[in-house]
């Protein structure tokens, strides 16, 4: 049996999966910060055991365990900071291996996990190469290339979240960048953008009426063809299809796999950027395809058992 586990800011998503990739139970732990990871990899290493005999198994069956986890890993294998788990300058792999006593622990960060178990598994599955963006509170994303996830040299590939593609951004974003991504397509974007447009004109709007609006607000009204949240979205869509176009430009994949919970809005945020991408990539006579991803998610977790799979 493989185990693969999805470690977030609040909670821990674990599989177990027998054989080639089939998953055979899933469960969460809620993620304990502190003493530098301590409690996460105990709770975890207990849990994987405790499952594994529940399953009539015996913890030497236990072939290997894979993880995601939120932040960059360097080529050996070090964690230098992960903000949202509380944890600095570690070795994941090994804190796992050690409390179980298993050699194949394999680490990889969350979003290229991500990007595997999609294009393993889900959206981007049957395309030899996909690029997968993530729209979630912030933007993700990952590019898997013959089954193997694109590393770079600093454990930022496919990090579109943070590529520049306003120029007359005033705010500021987390990372410090002005006219990022992240700041236009994450849902937190939306919605800033949302209510800077409301602020901005006296267009009448069913979004005027809503307390605490929402991303899922905003391209619901836009579905509907409210003029203003029809502006925002269809802005959304170009500052993507902008990153996707830049994307193809330098590593050129197969597919695009759109994912997190801004892709809820399914075929009508696809159809709000494919026109703009197809803009952009005139070069291209044969365009990228562009689907929804369809593991949720589970993604993290197919991922990481694929990454010890692949070892
Ligand atoms: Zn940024």
């Amino acid at each position: 049996m493989y185990f693969g586990v999805d470690i977030g800011g609040t909670t821990v998503k674990l599989g177990r999966f027998q054989g080639e990739g089939v998953l055979q139970e899933k469960w969460e732990l809620p993620t304990r910060t502190g003493e530098n990871g301590k409690y996460i990899f105990d709770d975890i290493a207990a849990s994987i055991l405790n499952k594994a005999v529940q399953a009539g198994g015996q913890p030497s069956e236990i072939k290997g365990v894979g993880m995601g986890l939120p932040g960059s890993l360097l080529p050996d294998g070090r964690m230098e900071i992960g903000v949202n788990i509380g944890v600095k300058d570690i070795y994941p792999a090994k804190e796992l291996s050690d409390r179980l006593g298993l050699p194949l622990v394999c680490c990889e960060n969350d979003a290229n996990v991500a990007a595997l178990g999609e294009s393993w598994k889900g959206g981007g599955a049957g395309f030899r190469s996909m690029f997968l963006i993530t729209l979630g509170t912030g933007v993700g994303g990952g590019a898997v290339f013959d089954g193997k996830i694109l590393k770079g040299s600093h454990g930022i590939a496919g990090e579109i979240g943070h590529l520049t593609v306003r120029f007359d951004e005033t705010e500021a974003c987390n990372c410090g960048n002005r006219g990022c991504l992240e700041q236009y397509a994450s849902a937190t974007g939306i919605v800033r953008e949302a209510k800077r447009e409301m602020a901005k004109s006296t267009i009448p709007s069913v979004l005027r009426e809503i307390r605490n609006l929402t991303a899922k607000d905003v391209l619901d009204a836009a579905k509907e063809g409210d003029p203003l949240a029809l502006g925002v979205a269809e802005a959304m869509g170009g500052c993507l299809a902008w990153a996707m176009s830049c994307v193809t430009h330098i590593v050129d994949p197969e597919a695009f796999v759109i994912g997190g919970g801004v892709s809820a809005a399914g075929e009508f945020l696809v159809g709000l950027i494919r026109k703009k991408y197809e803009e952009m990539t005139k070069i291209l006579s044969e365009k990228a395809e562009i689907r929804l991803a369809t593991l949720g998610n589970e993604a993290g977790i197919y991922g990481a058992v694929r990454l010890v799979l692949g070892k």
